[in-house]
């Protein structure tokens, strides 16, 4: 149980910004996968998962510090170590059996053999019938059955899987979940080890023997939390929902740490990223919460079956009700403060004046923006200039994603308006010119 398999010693990667500046997605990431085990990774979305997936497949290279695979280097794509990806990534043209013998045909296969293993990775994975269908005759979780026949017809050694369940329905990620661990438990796969990238935590519980929290910014390993429970594990009993619990409140707290990378950012005057919840899911929350069953506060976990919101959804809301200062996570749990539980039972018009008076105190971009429309003579600016901004700290897609969150929040205060056809954002017409 402690051969080291794939090592990563204090990994570290760059990307380029669209700016040109540097900006560190992983630091000093520490990582040991070991024979035996199953090792499930969870972070925010953006932390560098797929990034630390992609370096350990050798697809590509770390900037700084070691990655060994059986105790030597790692300089590319390895032959023990395969890859599932989320987006199945077949070729539309080509059979099930013409897309499984694909990487056995890189390697040299003779024809007869390579149809041999990949008739039978094809029957394991329960596809069996289905050699000569082309991808798009075939649904989602079939599908994805094939990107996992694939991974497994190289017989791999260990076997990395990132989020290869996520785009499936709930079942159907469910079924090809169990299935795996069933070839896992049996056996019936020679792979010693693998490492699954999930940003469910039910599913990370269920399958792996620990369970690694990511940090963002830069990503590197933040929390580890064992799972000692035998396989197949009963997603109802006591034990697997109380580590659900557990995780839910580390991903939170780490939720929350975000919230106060903002504190530290706006000392630059700079934006950081702001979770994507909307105005109206917010409200919701927060009267589901002040109300019967929860009363103020809730289980993680309940308030996510309850809502049927993912978790990554959830994260986002609460980690956007604590930076506004409407509620707070503990343990797993998160509870309403007392601001949170007046603006619940508050009508619209005392709503927006709460909404705006948090903006402006614990939102820094917005009280920026909110401050460069006043500074400015014509009272309007483009949004262009904010972006620019944020793509110091922040790549193209989240720097988009932060300023589309501050405006539609800004905009919900009346702190300013937005013309969605020019980009202009202005302070509202009708504003008393007395205010701030
Ligand atoms: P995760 O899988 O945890 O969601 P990723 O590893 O995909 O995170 O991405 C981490 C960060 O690195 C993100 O901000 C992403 O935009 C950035 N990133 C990933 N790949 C590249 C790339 N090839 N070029 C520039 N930025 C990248
Ligand atoms: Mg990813």
């Amino acid at each position: 149980m402690s051969t080291p398999i794939i090592e990563l010693k204090s990994v570290g990667k760059s990307f380029h910004s669209a700016d040109g500046s540097s900006r560190s997605v992983l630091e000093s990431v520490e990582f040991t996968l070991k024979e035996g085990e199953i090792v499930a990774l969870l972070g925010q979305s953006g932390s560098g998962k797929s990034t630390m997936l992609r370096i350990m497949a050798g697809l590509i290279p770390a900037d700084s510090g070691q990655v060994l695979y059986r105790g030597m280097p790692l300089y590319g794509p390895a032959d023990g170590i395969s890859m599932v990806f989320q987006s199945f990534a077949l070729f539309p043209w080509l059979t099930v059996q013409k897309n499984v013998e694909l990487g056995l045909e890189a390697k040299g296969m003779p024809l007869e053999e390579r149809m041999q293993k990949a008739s039978e990775a094809i029957e394991l994975i329960g596809l069996s019938g289905f050699e000569g269908a082309l991808p798009r005759e075939l649904s989602g979780g079939m599908r994805q059955r094939v990107g996992i026949a694939r991974a497994l017809v190289m017989e791999p050694d260990v076997l990395l899987m990132d989020e290869a369940f996520s785009a499936l329905d709930v079942l159907t990620g469910e079924r090809l979940r169990e299935d795996i661990l069933e070839l896992w438990e049996t056996g019936k796969i020679p792979t010693k080890a693998m490492l699954v990238v999930s940003h469910n935590i039910e599913e990370a519980v269920m399958m792996a023997d620990r369970v690694l929290v990511f940090a963002s910014d830069p990503g590197r390993v933040r929390d580890e939390i064992p799972v000692v429970l035998a396989r197949p594990r009963q997603v109802e009993s006591q034990e697997v929902r109380g580590l659900i619990d557990n995780v839910y409140g580390l991903m939170t707290a780490g939720a929350m740490r975000t919230g106060r990378m903002t504190e530290k950012e706006s000392k630059l005057g700079l934006g950081a990223r702001l979770p994507e919840a909307e105005i109206s899911r917010l409200e919701g929350i927060l009267e589901v919460l002040a109300e019967e069953p929860f009363l103020g506060r809730a289980d993680l976990p309940k308030l996510a079956e309850e809502t049927e919101l993912t978790d990554q959804e959830l994260f986002n809301v609460s980690s956007a009700l604590t930076i506004l200062g409407f509620a707070m996570v503990e343990k797993g749990d998160i509870l309403l403060t007392a601001l949170g539980r007046q603006y619940a039972g508050e009508n619209n018009a005392e709503r927006k004046a709460i909404f705006s008076k948090q903006l402006i105190e614990n939102v820094p971009l917005i009280a920026y923006i909110r401050h460069g429309l006043l500074q400015d003579p014509s009272g309007d600016l483009h949004e262009d200039l904010f972006l620019k901004l944020l793509r110091f700290s922040l790549d193209e897609s989240e720097a988009e994603s932060a300023l589309r969150v501050a405006i539609e929040w800004g905009r919900y205060g009346d702190l300013f308006e937005y013309n969605f056809n020019t980009g202009v954002l202005n302070i509202p017409k009708d504003e008393d010119l007395v205010s701030d």
